[in-house]
Order: structure tokens, then C-alpha cells, then sequence
């Protein structure tokens, strides 16, 4: 039997060369409690592993949160589904649960300004992250802009190429402002390259109808909504802007709108 220093070392070897530091923290005052609560052999190694696999998934999770730039951080536990009373919640929690991304489903939430689509986009984000998939977040100008720096250099479909990595893209804010013909057709081209590849979460201020205004023509408009949507949630968010919400309720009189001030920007 090699000696206990022996072993230590050897742990602490094995756990570097398997790139387990959790292990290498954990496995000594792991074996103190099982010697103590006289563990089998089997339950001390399902528990020396069980946490390298939870520190991964909490790195991993931090990891792909740093890297999906998200611009704010908002949850679906705080987004508050009586304001959107026509939202289904079974579609909701549907998404939540995240088989559209392996599936490579897209989302597209509609609405006017306020709304929460921006909220539920980044919800649905954070819930793709935790699911174990890697998203990335920018607003359509952002993407044009990505997109129009790689294609003035030939680098189009490398960079087309190397999104293939994110499982998830988030658009938001389509419609804002107007594509030009040569924003509308790069734009084109990462719907076509996502199709069926991986999902796509847009989220704009127009109804489809008005997309040609945005596109600057209806047969592209038409063209990108068809491949957006034939695997898709569309989810139509209606109502006033949660964001003025709290002025209007102080306005009227409300005493309990001053409460949520500090909770809502
Ligand atoms: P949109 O993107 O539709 O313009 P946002 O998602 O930016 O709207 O929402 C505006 C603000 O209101 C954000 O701070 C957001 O967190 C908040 N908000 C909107 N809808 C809700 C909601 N139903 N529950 C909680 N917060 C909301
Ligand atoms: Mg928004």
C-alpha cells in the first residue's frame, strides 16, 4: 500500500492531468466525513465527483454568461406575467425549458416599445446558458455592424461560420432603424446560414406586415420571414410601456407605484 503522502500526490496529479481542480480541493475533507459517517467506497467517489462536476457547470455557466454580452441582467422570475395577460404561460414556460435551442427553433417576440421584449429576451438567454448552451447577444445594428466589418475584409463566411459556436442568437431591436440594401443583405444572409442550424431569438417593434419598411424591400422581407418562422415561437407582447407604467401610476395617484420606482428602470 503506498503511504498516505504518496497517495496525496498521486490524487493531486491525476486530478491536474484530468483538469479537475474541484478534486483536488475537495477529496481530503471529502474522505474525513466519509471515514466519520463510515461511507462505502462507491458513495465517496460519486461525492468527490459530484463536486468537480458542479464546479465545472457553475464555471461553464459563468463563462458563457461573460461571454453572451448581455446588456443588463433580467430573469424570467422577474419578469411579471400579469402585465402581459394575453401572454400564454404554458408557451412561456414552454421556451423556459429550452428545447428550441438543440432543436435549432428559433423565437421572435413582437411589440411596442416597453414591453418587456428585451427583458424576456436576456431571460430566455440566461435560461439557454444554464441549460448548458452558448449565446450571444447584440442588437440588429450591432450585428450589421459585426457582419459589414467581416465581409469588408472577405471574412463573411468565417465569421458566419464561427457563430456556428453560439447555439443561440439573440437580435434585438429589428426595426428601429431602417437596413440599407447592403445591411438588409447580410442581415439575409445569417437568417439563411442560422436555417435549421441553430435557433435565432429576434425581437422587434414591427408587426411582420411592416418588415418590407424595414428590409426596404418586400421580397427579402417575405424571403427572411419565412425561414425565421417556419420553426418557430412568435409571441405578440402587447400593452403599455412598463417602463413609463410607474409615472402614469404616480400621476393618478397610485401610493404604491413609489415602491416600484426603485425596482424598475
Ligand atoms: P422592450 O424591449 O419591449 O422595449 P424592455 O424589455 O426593455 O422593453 O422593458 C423595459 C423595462 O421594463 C425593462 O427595465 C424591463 O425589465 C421592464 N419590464 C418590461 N416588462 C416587464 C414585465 N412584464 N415584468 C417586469 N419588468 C418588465
Ligand atoms: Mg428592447
Amino acid at each position: 500500500m503506498p503511504d498516505h503522502k504518496d497517495l496525496a500526490a498521486q490524487i493531486a496529479w491525476a486530478a491536474r492531468a484530468l483538469r479537475a481542480p474541484a478534486i483536488t480541493a475537495t477529496w481530503q475533507d471529502l474522505a474525513h466525513t466519509a471515514r466519520q459517517a463510515g461511507w462505502s467506497h462507491e458513495a465517496y467517489l460519486a461525492a468527490v465527483l459530484a463536486r468537480q462536476v458542479a464546479d465545472r457547470e457553475a464555471n461553464g455557466v459563468r463563462i458563457r454568461m461573460a461571454g453572451a454580452h448581455f446588456p443588463a441582467i433580467k430573469t424570467l422570475e422577474d419578469f411579471n406575467v400579469d402585465h402581459q395577460p394575453a401572454l400564454r404561460r404554458d408557451v412561456l414556460a414552454h421556451l423556459a425549458g429550452c428545447a428550441f435551442v438543440p432543436a435549432a427553433g428559433n423565437v421572435v417576440l413582437l411589440g411596442p416599445p416597453g414591453v418587456g421584449k428585451t427583458h424576456l429576451a436576456i431571460a430566455l438567454g440566461i435560461k439557454a446558458i444554464h441549460a448548458g448552451h452558448s449565446v450571444l447577444f447584440d442588437t440588429a445594428t450591432g450585428w450589421i455592424t459585426r457582419l459589414a466589418t467581416a465581409h469588408a475584409t472577405g471574412h463573411l463566411p468565417a465569421e458566419l461560420k464561427r457563430l456556428r459556436r453560439y447555439r443561440l442568437l439573440i437580435i434585438d431591436e429589428v426595426g428601429y432603424i431602417p437596413f440599407d440594401a447592403e445591411a438588409a443583405n447580410l442581415f439575409f444572409q445569417l437568417v439563411s446560414h442560422r436555417y435549421e442550424q441553430g435557433s435565432l431569438l429576434v425581437t422587434s417593434n414591427m408587426p411582420f406586415g411592416r418588415w418590407g419598411e424595414i428590409f426596404g424591400d418586400d421580397v427579402v422581407a417575405a424571403a427572411m420571414i419565412d425561414r425565421l418562422v417556419h420553426h418557430a415561437e412568435v409571441i405578440t407582447l402587447t400593452g403599455d410601456s412598463y417602463r413609463t407604467r410607474t409615472r402614469r401610476d404616480l400621476l393618478a395617484g397610485d401610493p404604491t407605484a413609489i415602491t416600484r420606482t426603485t425596482s424598475t428602470n
